[in-house]
């Protein structure tokens, strides 16, 4: 059997020290995000607006920010926010009752990169110093403040200075760029509505080749010195995702298409839209050398990951409740959409179904379906889900 689990689902994490929610009484409408990185260093500046909906009078609210370190807090320009920590949130309390109504939230923070592969994370290839991003469950708190919850979609849009030398993406295309003094500040476009798990980030010394023959600009990105392995996914990944546009019946929702080789990465791959992450090891696979498992592995986690850029990106689920949904449904549209178009590889001969009953029917086994209240419960017998809600 040739699965593998695509997202943050194996690794526990303790970021949900605190299960409640958020709420609804004030909510995000849209949030701009800035960062001023170099992977060569250890920490990181940044800032945030956040257009914000109080929907019935408050003084205080919370966000999600965890080990950032929050220099300033302002609504509007002027109201002042005192700002509390309560890991995994903020509480910020204004100095003044806030009326129903629009505002603008302006945060400046400071945090170290992560080094175990979560939130915006630094990782080395060779001697080269990278940064990736993995938001999925509850990290994207991590790299800003922001309210990190799936129901909340809004647009993105992320504004990244580096060091000139180093290649800088995030989901949406470059609108436009400035330098200063051997910095560069890349400016994306606004992303469509999407929740905070799905914002990405990778800065570094990476190399690129065009991916042809989609409707949308599409690339693959490897550190230095590997892209000369990106040819096997380059050249399928078009034939995926027409494949997908027309059992959905919907095209691509996003403006490009970016697939990254992450050396260090404790996963599969990640769904990010327009910026799918992937383990090295599975997007760069040497197409003439590679063993047929190897391949068929690599066009299924290619496949599970284009899927979610409808059925859990453009559509999501409002809770973690339905996350189980969300991979029964990629696994399944994998398995389909690689029959479909490599029937050489007669993948639909394995009976992985009979493992699933096999799982399912130990003691130990939990519901696929069930309350979420931490990411504990998340984690919990998920990637049974992956199988299960597949091939039943
Ligand atoms: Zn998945």
């Amino acid at each position: 059997m040739k699965k593998f689990v695509c997202v943050a689902l194996l690794l526990p994490s303790l970021a949900w020290a605190q299960p409640e929610r958020l709420g609804d009484t004030v909510r995000p409408l849209r949030q701009r995000v800035f960062l001023r990185t170099n992977p060569a260093q250890s920490n990181y500046t940044g800032s945030t607006q956040i257009l914000l909906k109080v929907e019935k009078a408050t003084t205080q609210f919370r966000l999600h920010a965890l080990e950032l370190r929050i220099k300033k807090a302002v609504l509007n320009e002027s109201i002042g926010l005192k700002i509390e920590t309560q890991s995994p949130t903020v509480l910020l309390t204004a100095t003044r009752p806030l009326q129903p109504g629009q505002y603008r939230l302006s945060l400046e923070f400071a945090a170290n990169y992560n080094t175990h592969s979560v939130g915006l994370y630094k990782f080395k290839d060779g001697e080269r110093p990278y940064l990736s991003t993995q938001f999925e469950m509850a990290e994207a708190r991590r790299c800003f403040p922001c309210f990190d919850e799936p129901a909340f979609k809004i647009p993105f849009q992320m504004t990244v200075a580096a060091p000139s030398d180093l290649r800088v993406v995030s989901n949406s295309p470059q609108l436009k760029e400035s330098k200063k003094a051997g910095w560069t500040t890349h400016e994306f476009a606004p992303t469509p509505p999407m929740p905070s798990y799905l914002v990405a980030l990778a800065v570094g010394p990476f190399q690129s080749v065009p991916v042809a023959g989609m409707r949308i600009p599409g690339r693959i990105l490897a550190p230095q010195g590997k892209i000369g392995l990106a040819g096997f996914s380059r050249k399928n990944t078009p034939a995926i995702v027409k494949a997908l546009e027309n059992y959905f019946g919907i095209p691509y929702a996003y403006a490009k298409l970016d697939q990254v080789a992450i050396s260090e990465f404790p996963y599969g791959a990640m769904e990010n839209a327009g910026l799918v992450t992937y383990h090295e090891d599975i997007l760069l696979v040497n197409g003439k050398t590679a063993s047929e498992d190897s391949k068929t592995l690599t066009l299924m986690v290619i496949a599970h990951e284009l899927s979610h850029q409808w059925f859990g990106n453009l559509v999501t689920m409002k809770w973690w409740n339905d996350l189980w949904l969300n991979e029964a449904f990629a696994s399944w549209m994998a398995s389909k959409i690689v029959n479909q178009l490599y029937p050489e590889l007669e993948f639909f001969l394995e009976t992985p179904q009979n493992n699933v009953m096999t799982q399912d029917a130990n003691l130990s086994s939990k519901p696929i379906r069930k309350p979420i209240r931490s990411e504990a419960d998340v984690m919990d017998g998920l990637g049974l889900a992956y199988n299960k809600g597949e091939w039943f």
